[in-house]
């Protein structure tokens, strides 16, 4: 998109519209939970649908005018239905975090008890940190990683649940490498009589493909972004048994949200339709895979990873063993600099700070979407370990600055001549 209507009124916004479109081009989005959805997802994200207010659902509205939207909204809930087999979908959540506040507000009272996993070890804000609504309204105890291991400590958490006696345990993870066993925590949910809630922002597109166990069918409710692996419109999503869709359903509206996004909704639409496609099969495979090879390379260039490795789309770079005076930020900003956008992340037992934690977190999901297949990913991997083992050479960031812009040239973003992905 060029944004001229835009720079026509705005020229101070068009810059940025066009300097953003031109960063994505010109680097490696790496960033676990980013990725690059189709032209026609973003077409659908900015249609006039923004412009309409549809508070309810489809077909019971506050508002007249909503023929469209109801068709939006009900396509949107069909597929969703379809790709995860839940029996009741809401899509109105504006964000993941909205999606699990609004499992919160439907079962649980304020002071009522959060299990979750611990910020540190791969957890979410929206899990009960302190920082966020969860850990101010709900008392929250959290579980962990194994630390040799980088496993979830699965007896741990059974004997925490024992202890603590939650109303809901959460699973699902920011920035754990590993497959989850949704059934072995289901187990320990059931053992203490507590909900559990699956949040599955990151994996929601492994999930739809397959490959990651679902937790549909399993965990009572199921959460996630709309916008990660499943590479649709912006937002969350929320997955139950018709047994709490009206609980659910009003915790969202009218409980925390007004108005729903109907643009973006558009946008969950389209992508859902798009995931159904086999093709999206191969792109979560293909993501996996390239996850894979990324850890090997790296591991083969003497870097640490928490776990050994990966089961899914991402890899958590552990800093202390191989580089113990080099922290993550450092590494951020010099692999920003060379083109590779990535973020610091802290890792289980972290000696840091969580401003500047010992590890770096890689996805691939971006660059599979991009094309990258797993020889690219692990030129990537050789590319980070080059800037790892020196963040403070000009030389070698000005080296691997030029083999991004080969690999980024070779495969092109939203250019005009061809669609992103089939
Ligand atoms: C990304 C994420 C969310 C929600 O993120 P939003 O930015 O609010 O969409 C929730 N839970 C987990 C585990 C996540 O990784």
């Amino acid at each position: 998109m060029d944004y001229d209507t835009v720079r026509e009124i705005d020229p101070a916004v068009a810059d940025a519209l066009s300097g953003e479109v031109d960063r994505q081009n010109d680097t490696l989005a790496m960033i676990a939970s980013e990725n690059h959805v189709s032209e026609a997802v973003l077409e659908a994200q900015s249609s006039e649908l923004t412009n309409k207010y549809a508070e309810g659902y489809p077909g019971e509205r506050y508002y007249g005018g909503c023929e469209f939207a109801d068709d939006v909204e009900q396509l949107a809930i069909d597929r969703a239905k379809e790709l995860w087999g839940a029996e009741h979908v809401n899509v109105q959540p504006h964000s993941g975090s909205q999606a699990n506040m609004g499992v919160y507000l439907a079962m649980l009272d304020p002071g009522d008890k959060i299990l979750s996993l611990d910020l540190t070890h791969g957890g979410h804000l929206s899990h009960g940190h302190p920082a966020n609504f969860a850990g101010q309204v709900y008392e929250v105890e959290q579980y962990e990683v194994d630390e040799e291991t980088g496993y979830v400590d699965y007896e741990g958490l059974a004997e925490l649940a024992e202890e603590f006696d939650p109303d809901i345990i959460v699973s699902g993870y920011s920035a754990y490498p590993r497959e989850v066993d949704f059934e072995r925590i289901q187990e320990t949910a059931d053992a203490v009589d507590a909900y559990h809630l699956a949040d599955i922002a990151h994996i929601t597109g492994l999930v739809a493909a397959g490959v990651h166990q679902s937790p549909v069918g399993v965990a009572d409710f199921v959460t996630g972004s709309t916008h990660k692996t499943i590479r649709s419109g912006r937002g969350g999503i929320i997955m139950c048994d018709e047994e709490h869709a009206d609980d659910i359903d009003s915790a969202v509206f009218p409980g925390s949200q007004g108005g729903p996004l109907m643009h973006n909704v558009a946008g969950k639409a389209v992508g859902f339709k798009e995931a159904l496609e086999p093709s999206f099969e191969d792109y979560a495979e293909q993501t996996v895979e390239n996850a894979k090879a990324l850890a090997d390379q790296l591991q083969s260039r003497g870097l640490e990873l928490v776990s050994g490795g990966t089961d899914n789309h991402l890899v958590l770079i552990d800093l202390r063993p191989s580089h113990p005076d080099t922290a993550g930020k450092e590494v951020e900003e010099a692999l920003e600099e060379a083109g590779i956008v990535l973020n610091a992340n802290t890792v289980p037992g972290e000696t840091r700070s969580a401003f500047n934690p010992s590890g770096i977190r890689a996805g691939t999901p971006a660059l599979t979407t991009r094309g990258f297949d797993e020889a690219a990913c692990r030129e990537v991997a050789d590319l980070i370990a080059d800037v790892v083992d020196a963040p403070e050479d000009e030389a070698v960031i000005a080296e691997v600055s030029e083999a991004v812009d080969e690999l980024t040239d070779a495969h092109p973003l939203y250019d005009d001549e061809e669609p992103l992905y089939e």
